[in-house]
């Protein structure tokens, strides 16, 4: 079957054409106009949502050298994610699949990151565990089947790319701040400041002491040195990711060890991150376990990610009418 795929739950907007499993085309547009305002304002993504999803189907539909009256069915994400953006995307997909007959097929955006790891031909086998952190969430997922997912773990407040993003606004740093702390990170000692480890019970995050302790370590040294975040914002970025990289790996060794489980995933906006990237694969060498890393263009938010999983569904027959809304929360 050939599967289009639409996301809008956040500020990308993106397309994509899916057929028989094998992606053809993952087109994303970025919204820029959210620099100016240090993050994401929900008002302006819908209303940009609104001029790029015309052309990103288009585009990708035409990427995909398929014709549009080969699309099988109309796959979207219906939540969790900003409700203006979330319908844009969902009446996009309702009017297509209602002009052309095409059935329609929900998907869940955190299960789409997961389900990322189907594309290509190194997938991990069931039960896996995924660590998926983004911009919203910060979980640990027991993947029993491509839609039987439990979460044995997550953040008790903010989330982990929210962590970075938070901090790099204190280090001055322009949004989204997380891609900048890694390229920072890169030039500078891990080693020269050491920031809490926060102790939370079981497979549980919390990253907002972090932000905290962030906070009043760079007041107390700018007050000596002004010139204190400038002269060593390489070590301050590395220091900064490593401790986020060993909060999320610490817990997320734990749960492969009293899992029993071999196959360890990264999913996520987060995922895109060198230090978390290369951490899990040594630790996935010390242990013998295998590390499935997604491409950089799957660990941000794309719709190939939502065409694969509505590949999943289709092959289970599971649509859905035309009375679908979208769902700011929604649980797996
Ligand atoms: P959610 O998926 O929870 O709804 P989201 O869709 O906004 O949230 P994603 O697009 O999956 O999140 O991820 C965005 C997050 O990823 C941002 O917090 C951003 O800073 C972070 N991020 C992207 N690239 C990197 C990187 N190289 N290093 C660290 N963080 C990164
Ligand atoms: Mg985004
Ligand atoms: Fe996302």
């Amino acid at each position: 079957p050939v599967i289009l795929g639409i996301e809008s739950s956040c500020d990308e907007t993106s397309a994509s054409v899916c057929m028989n499993g094998e992606i053809l085309s993952n087109v994303i547009a970025n919204q820029t106009i959210h620099e100016a305002y240090g993050g994401v304002v929900p008002e302006l993504a819908s209303r940009v949502h609104q001029q790029n999803i015309i052309p990103a189907v288009q585009q990708a539909i035409s990427k995909a050298k398929v014709n549009k009256n080969d699309i099988d069915a109309v796959a979207f994400t219906r939540g969790p994610g900003l409700l203006g953006s979330l319908l844009v995307g969902v009446s996009f997909a309702k009017s297509f699949a209602l002009a052309l007959d095409k059935p329609l097929i929900e998907v869940n955006h955190m299960q789409g990151h997961v389900l990322a790891h189907f594309i290509g031909d190194h997938k991990p086998s069931f039960p896996f565990l995924c660590l998926t952190v983004s911009g919203g969430h910060t979980q640990i997922v027991l993947v029993k089947d491509y839609f039987d997912m439990e979460i044995i773990g997550q953040t008790t407040d903010d989330a982990a790319g929210e962590a970075l993003d938070k901090t790099s606004k204190v280090l001055g740093l322009p949004y989204p701040g997380g891609p900048l702390i890694d390229k920072y990170a890169r030039q500078g000692n891990r080693g020269a400041y050491k920031f809490p480890e926060p102790q939370i019970p079981n497979y549980d995050f919390s990253f907002s002491g972090l932000k905290t302790s962030i906070m009043y370590f760079i007041r107390d040294n700018v007050k000596t040195n002004p010139d204190f975040l400038q002269e060593n914002m390489a070590d301050i970025c590395a220091s900064v990711e490593y401790r986020v990289v060993t909060i999320l790996l610490n817990k997320l060794k734990r749960a492969a060890i009293e899992y029993g489980i071999k196959d360890i995933a990264l999913a996520g906006g987060v995922s895109a991150n060198t230090g978390l990237r290369q951490g899990l694969t040594e630790l996935c060498e010390q242990q013998g376990w295998n590390a499935f890393i997604p491409k950089f263009e799957y660990c941000t938010d794309n719709a190939a990610m939502i065409a694969i999983a509505g590949y999943y569904k289709y092959l289970k027959g599971e649509f859905v009418g035309q009375d679908i809304a979208p769902l700011a929360r929604m649980p797996f």
